[in-house]
């Protein structure tokens, strides 16, 4: 069982990307990202088409052969494996990070699949920089979507993630989309993992 990752920026689709990889037309399932907790269960039975519509901005699923993806330009995408055959997709901004997403989802996963959040490994994808993430410009105030995420998730599992932290700053980084750099008009970098 192994876990493929993808991390796409302006120059790669994550279609053609797993198309490629997978010799095979991989079913990419996607959500309708509203900056929330709310978390959605791929199973046998989910249709890409129906759940592109749901306002979630998490995925887990014990599917293989199956992509989960989340869209994001200085948000921070997770991915996530488990060796008993999970995968997992969260989009954590801002918001979703306050209301701490990525607590909500190891929960979720041992409530539905009975697996512990300190087995998962996980890779934070490209994002918004803590140095270049201000949030408030008269106090000089800046947010780390990084630091933050990782205190949640050693808040649940009582020890140091297995994490792969991409160094790419997605402001700082024009091969990237990126929100604050190019505002609502811009484009988003996909990120996807899939269970062979
Ligand atoms: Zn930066």
């Amino acid at each position: 069982m192994t876990p493929h990752t993808f991390f796409c920026n302006k120059s790669f689709d994550l279609q053609v990307t797993f198309d490629q990889q997978f010799h095979t037309s991989v079913e990419i399932f996607s959500l309708k990202q509203v900056h929330s907790t709310n978390i959605v269960i791929i199973d046998e039975q989910s249709q890409v088409e129906s759940i592109k519509q749901l306002e979630a901005d998490s995925m887990l699923s014990n599917q293989k052969n199956i992509c989960l993806a989340i869209k994001t330009a200085d948000c921070l995408p997770i991915l996530m494996f488990h060796p008993k055959g999970i995968i997992g997709a969260v989009h954590a901004g801002r918001r979703g990070t306050e209301a701490k997403i990525i607590a909500k989802v190891l929960v979720k996963a041992e409530e539905e699949f009975g697996v512990k959040g300190a087995d998962f490994l996980f890779w934070f994808g490209p994002a918004i920089c803590g140095k270049c993430y201000q949030i408030d410009k008269d106090q000089n105030i800046y947010f780390d979507l990084i630091k933050e995420n990782l205190h949640q998730i050693t808040s649940v599992t009582n020890q140091q993630p297995q994490v792969t932290i991409s160094p790419i700053c997605t402001l700082e980084d024009d091969t990237h989309h990126s929100y604050r750099r190019v505002g609502h008009a811009g484009d988003s970098n996909w990120s996807g993992i899939c269970l062979s």
